[in-house]
């Protein structure tokens, strides 16, 4: 067949078939003929074949339907390059006519033969004909009868008879499959899941295995692992007098394929073919080297397989299925780690809601980032930050989120939103953050005014209610349900000290509070790479001591308040060594400019009066002469550190003490302490020089030596262009990628969202960089710092500890330009991982 026309191929073991010129569908039929499956006879018709078609050219009709024999009944089916593309409908059953219709009725019965027919002129009429689908709602559509009435339905509608010829009908479905492929609909859907403009569609010819008849015969599909849970299992449904994938249908009384105690089975029904069908799926397994579905059909008790398709999959499922493949050696390792897209771990990562706790749902939402929470409902990011501040879980509440939002979502537990779909800003971030997520919820009331919200049952819900939010399947509920924490089960488990064994660049994580610590050491994390001190400040009680020292005008009075907070510092460090047990942990000194832990209403400033005890023309006047036009460009980070010294000096202190007491009872512990915003190497010298002398002092009075590293933050272009000289001073360079894109595009990290989507959407920036590591402008940055830090101090550790440290994107540029580790939030952390060991493979 070939010889005549090289757009159809007969699909044997050897046939000149690939996914790229025939499809995926054809590649894998090829495959199972390979394993000398049943597959019935097929013939492939290449992308640009199909191509032809749909612009009218047809192949030569009786080449392709000469290997089918004298009364052909064939299918056709898509074959796109991938799957996921999607493709018309498989057609079934061409080449009925009344003249099949009496031979198979001797052959197969009446209503076998009429129910064939019957299917094949509803299934032209709507794919072919283009008919509307409710003009077989008046007729039956059962036997004979249903089967005239049908054909007459066609002939009135069409005002022709149904078309008798097979070559006729084969070359219409043809024709029609390929229109359908290049229709502008289609288009736009598979290039939605990625597909590229010029995809092509490949369809294949296939004898029926009909499905129906005499003897056991009928339809079902079968795979040999449970798709949620990726465990072993025999899952399928067997239907008897079923054609295509009828048996999936609800409510049809399809069999369970193994014996199974909630009713009748294929293996009590049809013991050989079943176990020919456990057979069949497990070479398939074995030799495709991937769990594969078969969908087949028993005719007269024999199995036919007429299409094999990778098993859909869980993310939980999907590392399983690598794991046990790679276990059985029939993958290798690292094609396994190869297997599992780092993002996709995010599902396996956060709580879930107790299946068998009682769901007292409110409304349901699009599922936008998987995880479950449970918290107080607030409609603002500052509320959230508040609430955090206070140690109150909370659910941040938006009509849909903006980039001015992040810092709320960063305090909140969860996110609810009544627009956005799963690319919505609440869906991308929350995902991000390893945060649930429901957005879309448009069936609630958003009343943002009263900050309340109403049920579509009528219940209302007010700031401060208690509500769960399930981002994995999009529930709102009502209450704090039980919950499940995340399972890293055995085979995440397995895969993860995979990735630990191949890859070759750190992972650390940024966590401020005990719990961060916990969720870090709990996902393997090699440290802490960035504890953001300033957020330990935040507590109410801490806050008023915090306050007093800002607000003390001698340094006697400056110095009493620093000494209430260090023993509260002292034991926040020793509880954060005691977690990561020995690994290392970079505190970084204090950073926020000064007026965030100010008040900044009338309210708020006689409030802070009473607590200090100070006239509030006082506090409002000092107040007024602490605030910057520019904050973020302030006194902030090290500039504090230089002007306020006696900061950073209890700090250092709290460290080396809480370093005594944790080597003490557990692993030793070696701190590391970085100093932010740096432009200049004075500044390091300077905060090197007191940093040492606490350290002698420290030592001196408890007779006990330590060591520590002393390490910059390079967030500011200087930094980054002065490393060389910088250098010497540190034993790291962390690189703080939000400020240090701040301040590369002069760009407000708080004020950006305002344009960031007219800027994203007219291609000024190809993405956010706030999110996206800018690999040209900051990445430059990052390459030149690593030069030249590197240059002067071959030593130098090197890290990444923005927002960007986490995604698998910037991780390969960090790796490239020879960093030692990244570190990102903690839930980010089995992601890096699974990520990094993707570049070393
Ligand atoms: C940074 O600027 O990248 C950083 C990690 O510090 P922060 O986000 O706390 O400013
Ligand atoms: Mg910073």
């Amino acid at each position: 067949m070939q010889h005549n026309d090289p757009d159809l191929t007969l699909v044997t073991p050897t046939a000149p078939i690939s996914t790229a010129t025939h499809g995926g569908r054809a590649k894998c039929l090829q495959r199972l003929a390979r394993l000398d499956l049943p597959v019935p006879l097929t013939v492939a018709l290449s992308f640009e074949a199909v191509q032809r078609i749909a612009a009218g050219e047809m192949p030569d009709m009786h080449a392709l339907m000469e290997p089918f024999g004298a009364t052909p009944l064939v299918c056709v089916r898509p074959s796109s390059e991938d799957p996921d593309w999607g493709g018309p409908g498989a057609v079934l059953n061409i080449g009925m006519n009344d003249e099949v219709y009496k031979g198979l009725r001797e052959k197969l019965g009446e209503d076998a033969a009429a129910a064939i027919y019957l299917r094949f002129v509803q299934a032209y009429a709507l794919h072919v004909a283009r008919l509307d689908p409710d003009m077989f709602d008046d007729v039956s559509l059962e036997g004979p009868d249903g089967l005239a009435d049908v054909l007459r339905a066609y002939e009135d509608e069409t005002e022709e008879p149904f078309p008798q010829d097979p070559a006729v009908q084969l070359a219409e479905v043809l024709r029609s499959m390929a229109r359908a492929w290049s229709g502008t609909t289609a288009r736009l859907l598979r290039q939605a899941k990625g597909a590229p403009v010029d995809a092509g569609l490949g369809l294949v010819v296939q004898a029926m295995a009909l499905g129906l008849g005499q003897g056991e015969c009928g339809s079902g599909v079968i795979q040999l692992v449970n798709s949620q849970t990726g465990h072993k299992q025999i899952t399928g449904r067997y239907l008897s007098q079923s054609q295509g994938r009828d048996a999936l249908q609800r409510g049809t009384n399809a069999l369970y394929l193994e014996r199974d105690s909630r009713g009748p089975s294929l293996e009590e029904l049809a013991p050989e073919a079943f176990e020919a069908l456990k057979a069949h799926t497990a070479l398939m397994r074995q030799r495709l080297r991937e769990e594969m579905q078969a969908e087949f059909t028993i005719q007269n008790g024999q199995v036919h397989i007429l299409d094999g398709v990778r098993v859909q999959r869980s993310a939980r499922a999907a590392v399983r299925i690598a794991v046990a493949l790679a276990e059985e050696g029939i993958i290798p390792r690292d094609e396994a780690l190869l297997r599992i897209e780092p993002r996709a771990l995010n599902e396996l990562l956060h709580r879930q809601i107790d299946p068998s706790a009682p769901r007292d749902r409110l409304a349901r939402g699009i599922a936008a980032s998987p995880g479950a929470a449970s918290g107080r409902l607030v409609f603002t990011a500052a509320e959230a930050q508040a609430s955090a501040a206070r140690g109150e879980p909370c659910i941040l509440v938006r009509r849909e989120t903006s980039p001015e939002d992040i810092r709320g979502m960063h305090a909140a537990v969860a996110v609810l939103t009544e627009r956005g779909g799963m690319t919505s800003h609440a869906a991308v971030i929350g995902r991000g953050l390893g945060l649930p997520c429901v957005v879309g919820a448009s069936d609630i009331k958003f009343n943002l005014r009263k900050n309340a919200l109403t049920a579509p049952d009528g219940r209302e819900f007010r700031a401060g209610d208690i509500l769960t939010i399930d981002g994995t399947n999009g529930d709102v509920l009502v209450g704090e349900p039980a919950m499940l924490e995340a399972t890293q089960d055995d085979a995440f488990q397995t895969l993860m000290q995979w990735a630990d064994d191949v890859r070759d660049i750190g992972v650390r994580a940024n966590a401020d509070t005990p719990a961060d610590a916990q969720t870090a050491r709990n996902f393997k994390a090699q440290g802490i790479g960035l504890c953001r001190t300033e957020h330990m400040f935040f507590e109410a009680d801490r806050l008023t001591v915090m306050r007093e020292m800002i607000f003390a005008d001698a340094s006697k009075d400056r110095r009493a308040a620093l000494d209430r907070l260090l023993p509260m510092q002292r034991a926040d460090f020793a509880e954060l060594f005691r977690i990561m047990q020995g690994q290392p942990v970079c505190i970084r000194l204090f950073d926020p400019p000064l007026h965030e832990f100010l008040p900044h209403d009338r309210a708020g400033h006689r409030e802070l009066a009473e607590a200090l005890d100070l006239p509030l023309s006082d506090v409002t006047r000092r107040c007024e002469a602490l605030a910057e036009y520019n904050p973020m460009l302030g006194m902030r980070g090290v500039r504090l550190g230089i002007t306020v010294p006696e900061i950073y000096d209890m700090q250092a202190r709290a460290i080396f003490e809480a370093t005594i007491l944790a080597s003490r009872d557990g692993d030793p512990v070696v701190p590391e302490i970085m100093i932010p915003l740096v432009s200049a190497k004075r500044e390091v010298e300077l905060v090197k020089t007191r940093v040492d002398a606490v350290a002698a002092a420290v030592r001196n009075e408890s007779g006990v030596s330590f060591t520590y590293r002393l390490g910059v933050m390079v967030e500011t272009p200087r930094a980054a262009l002065r490393a060389g000289e910088i250098a010497p001073y540190t034993s790291f360079l962390s690189f703080g990628t939000n400020d240090l894109t701040q301040m590369t595009y002069g760009l407000s990290r708080d004020d950006a969202g305002r344009f960031m989507s007219t800027y994203v959407q007219q291609g000024v920036f190809p993405e956010d960089p706030f999110h996206t590591l800018d690999q040209d402008g900051v990445g430059e940055l990052l390459q030149i710092a690593a030069k030249r830090g590197r240059d002067a101090s071959p030593n130098l550790v090197l890290s990444i500890c923005g927002e960007h440290g986490g995604s698998p994107e910037s991780i390969a540029f960090c790796r490239d330009a020879g960093f030692n580790y990244v570190s990102c939030s903690p839930f980010r952390v089995p992601v890096a991982r699974l990520a990094a060991a993707q570049l070393a493979v």
